[in-house]
């Protein structure tokens, strides 16, 4: 019976890749084979690991997509979801609050830098990043300056997939084949210390960007520009960190011209880089809005979040304009089944996680960094708990296009029969795993991918392309 079991289950599994294949449209489709394509099925997780539909137990490289935080199957956030929706499983934001909604905003603003003690939920990080954007338009609106909305973003940025959100965004393939908002945009250089503008020393990297702003500040108008919008580090650009000093340089010309300074912190707060948010405690930066999702469930459930300066509340009631709406809500806004297990999983990070994630991430970086011997690895980076081991043709040039598009998924399909799910990017490799994980699981783990790109070198050589 025990075979049998199996072939059922077999049979099982795929009628379900069958039944996906032919109904599920899956996110970021390539349209030669939107609504038509097979992915990997994941069927379970624990801790750091995940196990697919043939049974391989993975270590979970990214995290889900950098957010499963807490590690997979934490029956404490499981429990205290359920106990939520006996309790009350949903509200009308509309006109009611709820218990939950309260308690975690309490909470946040007592982990936001100062001043920043207003929170707007929302559904996840797109949406977030929209609340942030469609509030700075209505807050110029109301104090009559409807001219200053324009919204500053960078070349290598990722803030979301709605309209607005999406058209800051600045990797490549991002805005190909996709319409957007790209008049309301400007984008400055990416801050990557390791592609740099030609003819910009490392040094003076950092004098060059905060002299690109000041420029398109003078050119465009401080009258016209309404927000700066940044990743502290970008995260699915590559794991960007910027020049020191760069991000606080920036805030200070925002502050100067009156510009939001919007920290979108999907990806780096609830312990990513060892804190509940980055900003203030690992970049000295007191923004005027953080925008957060993710890692503040740990991927449990749907939700995200506005950490709004009170200043800026205050200066609207203020306002000669007081019937004015700001007509922007959703539907899941202050979920309490969202906040109750958020209020759970910051307890988990508040009671040793924080300190967990700040104590490993050293051992982390350092044998991530031990790859940069591998002659196809140009660059490993990274801060926190996560990194991005970039690859290059060679590395006088540094040059990644020759192999492009397929290097990241050649290592990703050697670590995944290893025993490692990868992120692949490109010509990049990404590194964000729960942040439950041990020292000896990052051995695992750093093992396993310098195993994976030295295949895929081997690979490459036997056909003919390195
Ligand atoms: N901002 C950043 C920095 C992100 O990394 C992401 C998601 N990868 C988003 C916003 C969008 O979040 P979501 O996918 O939850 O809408």
């Amino acid at each position: 019976t025990g075979m049998q079991g199996g072939a059922m289950a077999e049979e099982a599994a795929d009628e379900l890749t069958l039944l996906a294949e032919r109904h599920l449209v899956q996110p970021w489709p390539m349209s030669g084979s939107i609504g038509a394509e097979a992915r990997g099925r994941i069927e379970g997780g624990e801790g750091i690991y995940v196990t697919d539909a043939a049974g391989r137990r993975l270590i979970d490289g990214p995290a889900g997509m950098w957010c499963v935080n807490a590690g997979h199957r934490r029956r404490e956030l499981a429990e205290v979801m359920a106990a939520q929706a006996m309790e009350l499983s949903y509200n009308s934001p509309w006109y009611t609050t709820n218990a939950p909604a309260a308690l975690l905003s309490g909470r946040l603003a007592g982990h936001a830098p100062d001043g920043l003690d207003h929170v707007f939920y929302t559904t996840g990080g797109s949406s977030a990043v929209e609340t942030a954007l469609r509030f700075m338009q209505f807050a110029n609106n109301v104090k009559g300056r409807g001219e200053k909305k324009l919204i500053v973003s960078r070349q290598g940025a990722y803030h979301g997939s709605t309209y607005l959100s999406a058209s800051l965004n600045g990797r490549p393939r991002d805005q190909d084949w996709m319409d957007g908002a790209g008049e309301q945009v400007v984008k400055l250089t990416c801050p990557n210390p390791f592609r740099r503008p030609e003819g910009v020393a490392a040094v003076a990297f950092c004098d060059y960007l905060v002299a690109e702003f000041k420029d398109v500040i003078e050119t465009v108008g401080a009258e016209r520009i309404g927000a700066f919008v940044a990743e502290p580090v970008m995260a699915s650009g590559g794991v960007i960190v910027p020049p020191d000093g760069y991000l606080r340089r920036i805030r200070e010309l925002c502050r100067q011209n009156d510009i939001l300074f919007i920290a979108d912190e999907v990806v780096t707060a609830f312990g990513r880089l060892g804190h509940v948010f980055a900003s203030q405690e690992v970049f000295g930066l007191d923004p005027d809005m953080i925008t957060f999702a993710k890692g503040v469930t740990s991927g449990y459930f749907p939700l995200g979040g506005v950490m709004i300066a009170g200043r800026l509340l205050e200066e609207l009631r203020r306002s000669n304009h007081s019937e004015a709406m700001f007509a922007h809500g959703l539907t899941y806004s202050s979920h309490p089944v969202g906040c109750a297990v958020a209020l759970k999983n910051l307890d988990l990070l508040e009671d040793g996680l924080l300190e967990h994630a700040r104590s490993i991430s050293g051992h982390f970086q350092s044998s991530l960094k031990a790859l940069e011997e591998l002659p196809l690895v140009g660059e490993v980076r990274g801060m926190g708990l996560m990194a991005c081991v970039e690859c290059v043709a060679d590395r006088v040039s540094n040059n990644p296009l020759t192999l492009d598009l397929e290097v990241g998924k050649r290592i990703d399909n050697h670590c995944q029969e290893l025993g490692l799910l990868v992120r692949p990017l490109i010509n990049m490799c990404v590194m964000s795993p729960p942040l439950t994980i041990s020292t000896s699981q990052i051995d695992d783990m750093a093992a396993i991918l310098r195993r994976g790109i030295e295949l895929t070198m081997d690979d490459l050589v036997r056909e003919g392309l390195w």
